[in-house]
């Protein structure tokens, strides 16, 4: 081996070695926006199944306190019934606890935060997301998807339009998929959408893509925007 060659594998094998730690510590920090019944929930899966970050859905981990029937619990039941934000503290403190969990050290995807310009500026004061992804949907569509959505007891969801569940299969549906709730809901996701989407505009982090898509079609897109993005 000459001296230029074995310099060269060395310069290569080190190279290497800095990309191996560079790929170890990197971190894929997301945020999924969209209205309810936008397919956020649905795609949030299949982004923390291929970039292994943690899915985490605010509203996930306070039906699971509901459930718990917990202090928070039932704090949170009534806004919930009603369409209505939780305080902006209350949200703030669970996001901070979950970041400080170890899954959470390669990056995460979150789901239904921030729902608030507030909550918005508090999570950067904390961690600086990498990329916003806005699903866009029709009203239409989403009052479709949301008043059909059923729920199996795996947490596989069905919709009784688009994809019915198995005759006799035991579904249930969540207390806030009612045609009031879901236009309280909207109402509430549209007042407070625009400052959110500016705030993330003017960092220059903003994607909007089609929510209304088949639902492959819609991941496709998602994937190719963030491997452009790495
Ligand atoms: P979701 O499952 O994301 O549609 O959330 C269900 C409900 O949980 C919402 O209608 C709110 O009452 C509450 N919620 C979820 N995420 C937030 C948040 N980031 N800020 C305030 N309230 C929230």
């Amino acid at each position: 081996m000459t001296y230029f060659s074995l310099a060269q594998k060395d310069i290569c094998e080190y190279s290497e070695t800095l990309n191996f730690q560079r790929d170890k510590e990197r971190k894929v920090k997301l945020i999924l926006m969209g209205a309810p019944g936008a397919g956020k929930g649905t795609h949030a899966k299949e982004i923390s199944k291929k970039y292994t970050i943690p899915h985490i859905s605010t509203g996930d981990i306070l039906r699971e306190e509901v459930r718990k029937d917990s202090g928070l619990g039932k704090k949170a039941k009534s806004y919930m019934d009603s369409g209505k934000l939780l305080p902006d503290d209350v949200i703030i403190e669970i996001i901070k606890k979950r970041l400080q969990e170890d899954d959470c050290k390669k990056g995460y995807l979150f789901d239904g935060f921030p729902r608030t310009i507030h909550q918005a500026e508090l999570l950067d004061e904390v961690s600086v997301p990498d990329a916003v992804i806005y699903l866009k949907c029709p009203d239409d569509l989403i009052i479709k998807r949301l008043t059909g959505r059923r729920i199996g007891k795996n947490g596989r969801i069905y919709n009784v339009y688009f994809d019915p569940p198995p005759e006799g299969m035991e579904v249930y549906q969540r207390d806030d998929d009612n045609e009031e709730t879901i236009r309280k809901r909207l109402q509430v996701f549209y007042d407070t959408f625009s400052p959110i989407m500016d705030f993330y505009k003017k960092k220059g982090i903003f994607h909007e893509l089609r929510g209304d898509e088949e639902k492959e079609v819609v991941i496709g897109k998602i994937f190719t925007l963030l491997d452009g993005l790495k």
